[in-house]
């Protein structure tokens, strides 16, 4: 019987993270021989340890904090940074290689204008996630700043507000803190900051878990959006599979399925998919496997 792999096409990266990743391969290729000093990335630029180790290979380090950084460049990943901590760079005097995605810098100025011009701000999104964080240290010093339905509920001597979204939001969450905004403002204004990259992969792969026997969906441990996409295919086909690399693919995990079902999230390098793809291939014994993309 023919074995078949359908792969989700929008697995892997976004293009946010292969954008991230491109301006960090060529700030590393410039850095050839120390040149310019170290290296660094303010936290790991994406959320999979196997390509973190690849740029690592390629001179690029990881730091936590912005104490650790003396000189040299510092890559800021995808999510941004807080203007705090971007300024404390300036004043270091280190070369910054902005690598925000362009929706988050968006965010970002939204948040700004509306507290520049009266608004109170409610950001949607998990208030310990480095985004967040970076998009609230751009609300202007003094303005209400509201993240949780509670608080937008229970807000006392504001008229008006203006809403922004964490770029992997739900679109159902935002509604939510539209409504609940409009039953307690007189004025409420909306920026839908919402990139669809994480709502497109969860549709495929939703589409996917319910047409094989066998699901894997493929990304780090430490990646939200992967473990996401893993949860909602576990909800749909019991035989889900989250692993970060082919080295993890046993044959039991395939025995007597013959549609196997791929995703990837928005973190997971193209190289894991193909070297997944290979290994299967051996576990199968096939020298070809019928693949198909799924939207
Ligand atoms: S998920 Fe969207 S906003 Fe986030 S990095 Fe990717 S493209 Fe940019």
């Amino acid at each position: 019987m023919t074995k078949k792999v359908l792969i989700a096409r929008s697995a892997g990266f976004c293009f946010g993270v292969k954008r991230a990743i491109a301006i960090a391969d060529e700030t590393a290729g410039k850095g050839e021989a120390g040149k310019g000093g170290p290296i660094q990335s303010l936290g790991p630029i994406i959320h999979n340890p196997q390509a973190v180790e690849r740029l690592q290979e390629k001179g690029v380090r990881v730091v936590e904090t912005v104490d650790e950084i003396s000189c040299g460049k510092v890559i800021i990943r995808s999510h941004g940074v807080t203007r705090s901590d971007r300024a404390a760079l300036e004043g270091k005097g280190v070369t910054i290689v902005d690598a925000t995605c362009p929706f988050v810098t968006k965010a970002q100025e939204h948040a700004r204008t509306l507290s520049r011009d009266g608004y109170a701000v409610v950001v949607v999104g998990d208030p310990n996630h480095p985004e967040v964080k970076s998009i609230i240290s751009y609300i202007e010093k003094g303005v209400s700043v509201f993240t949780s339905i509670a608080e937008v509920s229970a807000a006392k001597g504001v008229r008006k507000v203006g809403i922004v979204a964490q770029t992997t939001q739900s679109f159902d969450n935002l509604m939510a803190f539209v409504a609940a905004a409009m039953k307690r403002f007189s004025e409420v204004r909306v920026f839908n900051t919402i990139c669809n990259a994480t709502a497109l992969r969860q549709q495929e792969s939703t589409g996917l878990a319910g047409m094989a026997d066998v699901m894997f969906v493929l990304g780090g441990y430490n990646s939200a959006n992967t473990r996401r996409l893993a949860e909602i295919c576990k909800a749909i086909n019991p035989r889900t599979h989250h692993i970060e690399t082919e080295g993890e693919l046993t044959p039991s995990m395939v025995e007597g399925a013959s549609v196997a079902g791929v995703t990837a999230g928005a973190s997971t390098p193209q190289w894991i998919i193909a070297g997944f793809l290979e290994r299967l291939k051996e576990l199968w014994k096939c020298d070809a496997i019928e693949v198909s993309f799924y939207r």
